[in-house]
């Protein structure tokens, strides 16, 4: 049975990916920074007959934190097969004069150092798999190449905290893929797509299975699929292959 680790799986798209994945019979390591959260998301998928699955306390933004869940999991497997880096948080809507230096450093450190903090953690288990799988929850706004094209739909879209931040993850997904070509790693970086979740107080026009979807697909590609590519059907509809 493989194994996955997802990062903020307690809710919204993360959550999803957990119940998808159980139902193509992983078993899911659900992480989540709030014990009980985790723990209630659990017994929801367990209540639904899905029941490979168990929380796992990770708060992406803690070295202390991160370093337990790496204890933890050790403990219970020696193979990783699959790594989600979902968490992540949109901080202010406020453009490039306007935002907070702070609120900058808050978003960065969730939506890309926490990323690699975790990352390097939970390598050493992934290299066990035999086709081991990262997957980078990115954003469509990560887009430089678009956010250069006035007629794109999100051009307006300027949140300089959240963008810059996405952009930096899609940078780190590509050195990634790249540390790790020559070997059977499958790395890249997925936007969801304009979902309805609590992230944009449901503004989104997306829904939650379609997005999670997408994240199982990247987490599931075969040893002939891509590594190191940008996807994103909202972007790139026709190839499903968004530009950097
Ligand atoms: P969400 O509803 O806000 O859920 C975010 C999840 O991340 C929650 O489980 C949250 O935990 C967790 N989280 C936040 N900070 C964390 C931390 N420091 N450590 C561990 N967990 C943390 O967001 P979502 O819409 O599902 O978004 C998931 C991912 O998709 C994000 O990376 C987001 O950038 C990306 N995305 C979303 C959209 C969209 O339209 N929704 C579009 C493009 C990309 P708590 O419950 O404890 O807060």
């Amino acid at each position: 049975m493989k194994t996955v680790l997802i990062t903020g799986a307690n809710k919204s798209i993360g959550f999803e990916t957990a119940r998808q994945l159980l139902q193509q019979g992983y078993y899911v390591y659900l992480g989540c920074r709030d014990k009980e959260k985790g723990s209630q998301a659990v017994s929801q998928l367990i209540s639904e007959g899905l029941d490979q699955v168990e929380p796992i306390e990770i708060d992406v933004n803690n070295k202390e934190s991160i370093k337990a869940a790496r204890e933890v999991l050790g403990q219970k497997i020696k193979v990783l097969d699959v790594l989600i880096n979902n968490a992540g948080i949109s901080g202010t809507m406020d453009s490039a004069l306007e935002v907070d230096i702070t609120v900058l450093r808050d978003v960065f450190e969730t939506n890309y150092f926490g990323v690699i903090e975790v990352t390097q953690a939970f390598t050493d288990l992934l290299n066990g798999a035999s086709e081991p799988r990262i997957v980078n929850v990115t954003s469509g706004l990560g887009s430089l190449t678009l956010h250069d094209d006035p007629t794109w739909k999100y051009y307006p879209f300027k949140a300089a905290a959240y963008v810059s931040s996405k952009a930096a993850l899609n940078a780190y997904t590509i050195m990634l893929a790249h540390s790790l070509r020559e070997t059977a790693f499958k790395v890249n970086a997925v936007d969801p797509g304009y979902t309805a979740t609590d992230f944009n107080h449901h503004s989104g026009p997306g829904t939650v299975p379609d997005a999670a979807a997408r994240v199982v697909k990247a987490a599931t590609l075969t040893a002939e699929g891509p590594t190191g590519k940008f996807f994103s059907d909202d972007n790139s509809p026709e190839t499903g292959i968004s530009p950097w």
